[in-house]
């Protein structure tokens, strides 16, 4: 068997041309979604997160602003900043940037932000709405794993899915939001003694750990749905996942590759919840 490709570039780029015809139906009864970028220091990986994401604004017609401060911002300037997003009309969502300076508090930025904003789905009231099924921003990796099984038309109600990983940005959102369509969902972490049988068992398997090549052939059991979120840089600079590519493509039905997988899906969304925000905001297709 030679599994078929779960291209998330592909599937994000037709969600990117749909957002942008959605964009300008909503410019023109007057509505322009607003996503406000923050990053605090100047990590050049974080920068080019960033720089990424409002790049990807521009592509669909978000009004997408970018705000560097400086390494040395206190928490205070920082709270600062976002209560004023928080207030202004034009802005429907509030990404600050992670990993934060260590003398800022990760918990008390997401906190700060406005649910009806938090765009990334981070906010505990959104996390709450998640995982007792009401209207809530989905965290975006998680969320476009989602989209992109869909976009295969994979059944998930009733499959058993395996995550590997139990982080709270992928891991355990990700088994929620499959608990969520109805699967019957099993998380394996670092302590779990017998992963290899868990997995083994998997109708969709998703790999979120950050090791090169964690899951090889023996992890899959024939046909599965395999979902790499790894990224690792390989020595000679290349991008790759937590799945052996090689091994897994003979195994699986399909399988989603490192880059061009998952990582495409996570700004899409991204983009998607801000244009949700914007429509929410203003009543539009609430009922
Ligand atoms: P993380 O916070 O470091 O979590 C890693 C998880 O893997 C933890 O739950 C950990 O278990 C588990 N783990 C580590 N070693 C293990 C082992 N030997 N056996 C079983 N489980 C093990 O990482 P993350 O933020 O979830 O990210 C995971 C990967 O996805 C990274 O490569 C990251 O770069 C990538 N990522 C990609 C995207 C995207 O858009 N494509 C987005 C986010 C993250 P414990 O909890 O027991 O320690």
């Amino acid at each position: 068997m030679v599994a078929e490709l779960i291209k998330g570039n592909e599937i994000a780029q037709a969600k990117r041309n749909e957002m942008k015809e959605e964009v300008s139906r909503l410019k023109k009864e007057g509505i322009v979604p607003g996503l406000v970028v923050i990053i605090v220091g100047e990590n050049p990986a974080s920068l080019s997160y960033v720089k990424g994401k409002t790049k990807a604004c521009k592509q669909v017609g978000i009004d997408g602003k970018l705000i560097e401060l400086p390494e040395e911002t206190s928490e205070e300037k920082l709270l600062e900043v976002i209560h004023q997003y928080n207030e202004d009309e034009s802005c429907h969502g509030i990404l600050v940037q992670l990993p934060l300076p260590d003398h800022i508090s990760e918990t008390a930025i997401i906190e700060a932000i406005s649910p009806e904003k938090d765009v990334d789905g981070f906010h505990p009231i959104n996390i709450g709405r998640m995982m007792t099924g009401q209207r809530a921003f989905l965290p975006c990796t998680p969320y476009g794993i989602i989209e992109m099984v869909k976009a295969k038309n994979i059944t998930i109600e009733g499959k058993h899915v395996v995550v590997i990983g139990r982080s709270n940005i992928v891991g355990k959102p990700v088994g929620q939001l499959f608990l969520n369509e109805h699967a019957t969902v099993t998380y394996c972490h670092s302590r779990t003694p017998n992963m290899k049988e868990i997995a083994k068992q998997a109708d969709i398997l998703v790999v979120a750990v950050g090791k090169m090549n964690f899951i090889g052939k023996d992890y899959i059991k024939p046909g599965a749905v395999v979902i790499d979120v790894g990224i690792n840089r390989k020595d000679d600079g290349k991008l790759t996942g937590d799945v052996n590519f090689e091994e897994a493509e003979e195994i699986a039905a399909y399988l989603t590759p490192v880059p061009k997988g998952v990582g495409p899906m996570t700004i899409t969304m991204l983009l998607q919840n801000t244009i949700l925000s914007a429509k929410w905001s203003h009543q539009v297709g609430v009922h």
